[in-house]
This record gives structure tokens, sequence and C-alpha cells, in this order.
């Protein structure tokens, strides 16, 4: 396990990436860190220094793992729900409500995320 996406595209063939105990996103590594889709790992790679664009300030608490919050665990912090894009693509309420899947890490690629399972 590393916390360092650039050395995980240099030594995995998969990467999965967690957030708050759970995989949010995983697949091969050049899948996922060239075309991320769930938001927490487009967050991620957006500080990295060669990132195209502004990088994405995620606001609200860092994770607490004796709270965990109901729909999208991610939710609170989540840039995409917080912009309003989830609410134009019908997601919303889902992103504060319902519980996502527990991905299991194998085959191609997969990601917990509402909005992203409705731009596919
Ligand atoms: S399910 Fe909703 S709140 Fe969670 S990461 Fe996706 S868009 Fe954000």
């Amino acid at each position: 396990m590393t916390h360092d996406l650039g050395l995980a595209w240099n030594i995995a063939d998969r990467v999965a990436v967690m957030y708050l105990g759970r995989i949010v996103e995983t697949g091969a590594v050049e899948d996922v860190l060239t075309a991320p889709q769930h938001p927490y790992t487009q967050a991620l790679l957006s500080v990295l220094p060669e990132a195209p664009g502004e990088p994405v300030v995620l606001t609200g608490e860092p994770p607490d793992p004796s709270r965990v919050p109901g729909g999208c665990r991610f939710h609170a912090r989540c840039q995409i729900l917080a912009s309003g894009e989830a609410e134009r693509a019908g997601v919303a309420r889902d992103c504060r409500e319902r519980d996502l899947p527990v991905l299991s890490g194998a085959g191609g690629t997969q990601v917990a995320c509402h909005w992203a399972a409705v731009r596919r």
C-alpha cells in the first residue's frame, strides 16, 4: 500500500483508491490515473505538480472513522455535490442518502459513485 500516486504508477499494475475504509475506485493504474472517475480520485490527482487545471480544494472535516456518514461516505466533502453537478445529474439525494456497493477490487475499473454511474 502507498499514499504516493506517482509511486503507484511506477510499481503497480492495479490501483485501489480508498476513502473512509472503502475502495471508491479501482482498476488498471493507467486507466485510473489518466481518467479518474470518482471525485475523490480526481481531487487527489488534481494536486500533483503535473496535473492540468486548478487543484481541487476539499471542504469539510477530514474523515472520522467513528462517525461514518450515511449515503456516500464522501458526500460532505464532495466537490461535485457542492458545485451542484450532482443535482443537475439527478443524483444529489442518492449522494446524501443511498449507500454505495462495496467494491471487490477485482476485474476492470470499478467506481463507487452515483454521479459517475450516470455519466457512463
Ligand atoms: S456519490 Fe455523490 S457525493 Fe459521493 S463521490 Fe459521487 S458525486 Fe460525490
